[in-house]
């Protein structure tokens, strides 16, 4: 409860901070901010917190110019002596930085003019070599960090001209997604398709994937607006697409549909800790999703049905099929068709590399035949419906590359083309309660964003002067 309450104040504060800090603050005499309060407090923590470290941080850098050496950016930022060899020694040997390229760029921290810290950032990483020193001269850590990234909220607006795709092309691009803010090289083309790619498929292919027909349903002139996250990399002016918070999309024949932001722990199937995941929700709690996706890869054929007795394949003799299978080309991503735990994943005799997920409402369901397995997970992982949890393989009884697909309901196999499934749970209780009182909240946050004006603060009739002249 509490880990839930701190995540939406960090949330409530990140979209403050990403209006504070998106546009300056312009005073209008009589109106008053909704965060104004927030955002002066906030300001000031900042402010005091410059202070401090202005008095006592010094930060020298240096960047790699043509034929330059490690040793010129040691000298260049104050390191010398014995720090000077051990810098060098930890670069080379312990941390492999072997060779320094033009744009690579050496830091050294200074606090009260003893050195804190050494980073060196390679041009093309996203990440730093370290070396800590908190003031002695002998280093007493020295590590690689990886991926150094902020996240940031974004407000979008665009209006569909002939496709969703070309309308985020138009509109819905970060100026800063390439470090010049312009496609110039192919590799950024490549980011620009990557970003688009993955706002569509977030929007139309999972969120809006069972309220939207984007075939049939979008015209030109509908509106779509979406909060995003995007993830920016300190070093590197770029910024890359995350995940959608919240969207709306408005039908210019009549109609809108929302996808509201909750973040909550997972169901209790989730082994207990400090997870937290983000749900989208209808106004009145309704999940906008189904439970699970209809089939666990993105396109396939099926190539054997469920069936209580058939003649099979590679056996020969008749036995039943308890399962779908999908026919797809080698290496093709499966899905989990929904949240659930990992309960299995290795070599299990005819089913070949299987991997089998636990859900809520006492679900079951397996993948088997895969030809490899999804880095990064592990019996007890918990998953997200639509995560990648293998690739297309012809492992075990097999004829060819394809997925067995089987889904057990209480234990027993049933068949998920027949089987009436449940939509996703709805928001209920406390949880509810705690959406129902975040949402105007939040609104008041987006319309900031959005640029929509600045809302007045809601007042109960307040007696004598009027505050605008
Ligand atoms: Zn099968």
């Amino acid at each position: 409860m509490r880990s839930r309450l701190i995540l939406v104040l960090l949330f409530i504060l990140g979209a403050v901070a990403t209006v504070f800090f998106g546009k300056p603050h312009k005073d209008k005499a009589g109106d008053e901010w909704f965060f104004h309060e927030s955002i002066s407090e906030l300001t000031q923590v900042i402010d005091s917190l410059n202070t401090i470290l202005a008095d006592t941080l010094s930060i020298r850098i240096a960047c790699v110019e043509k034929d330059g050496t490690l040793g010129g950016l040691l000298f260049a930022t104050g390191i010398e002596g014995s720090r000077y060899s051990n810098c060098c020694t930890i670069f080379i040997d312990s941390l492999g930085w072997t060779s320094v390229h033009v744009g690579d760029t050496l830091e050294a921290v200074y606090s009260r003019g003893m050195l804190w810290e050494v980073r060196a950032r390679p041009r093309r990483s996203r990440g730093y070599y370290s070396i800590i020193f908190e003031g002695s001269s002998e280093p007493s850590n020295w590590q690689w960090v990886a991926e150094e990234r902020w996240t940031r909220l974004r407000s979008i607006t665009l209006e569909v001209r002939s496709s969703v795709w070309e309308s985020i092309a138009g509109g819905g691009m970060p100026h800063d997604l390439t470090p010049s803010g312009h496609i110039i090289t192919a590799r950024d083309s490549i980011r620009k398709i990557a970003f688009i790619k993955e706002f569509e498929n977030e929007l139309a292919n999972r969120l809006f994937i069972y309220d939207i027909d984007f075939y049939h349903d979008v015209q030109p002139g509908d509106k779509v607006w979406a909060l995003i996250e995007e993830i920016r990399y300190p070093g590197s002016s770029e910024t890359s697409f995350n995940r959608i918070i919240a969207a709306k999309y408005d039908f210019i024949l009549g109609g809108m549909t929302e996808a509201l932001p909750f973040f909550h722990q997972p169901d209790t199937i989730a082994p207990g800790g400090t997870l937290v995941i983000l749900d989208h929700y209808h106004r009145d709690g309704a999940s906008l999703r189904t439970m699970f996706l209809k089939m666990p890869v993105p396109f396939g054929r099926i190539s054997s049905e469920y069936s209580s007795a058939r003649m099979h394949p590679v056996l020969g003799y008749t036995r039943a099929h308890r399962g779908i299978d999908y026919a797809a080309p080698m290496g093709t991503e499966i899905y989990a068709v929904g949240d659930g735990v990992i309960t299995v994943r290795g070599a299990l005799g005819g089913y070949g590399n299987m991997v089998r997920v636990r859900h809520a409402n006492g679900y079951e369901t397996g993948y088997g035949h895969m030809s490899r397995f999804a880095s990064g997970m592990s019996i007890g992982s918990y998953v997200r419906q639509g995560d990648i949890i293998g690739y297309i393989g012809s492992t075990g009884l097999s004829t060819g590359p394809h997925v067995h697909f089987e889904m057990k309901k209480n234990g027993t196999f049933v068949n998920p083309a027949t089987e009436i499934l449940p939509p996703a749970n709805p928001l209920e209780g406390d949880n509810l309660d705690t959406f129902m009182k975040q949402l105007p909240i939040l609104e008041n946050a987006w319309s900031l964003m959005a640029g929509n004006g600045i809302p007045l603060h809601q007042q109960e009739s307040t007696s004598g002067n009027s505050a605008t002249p």
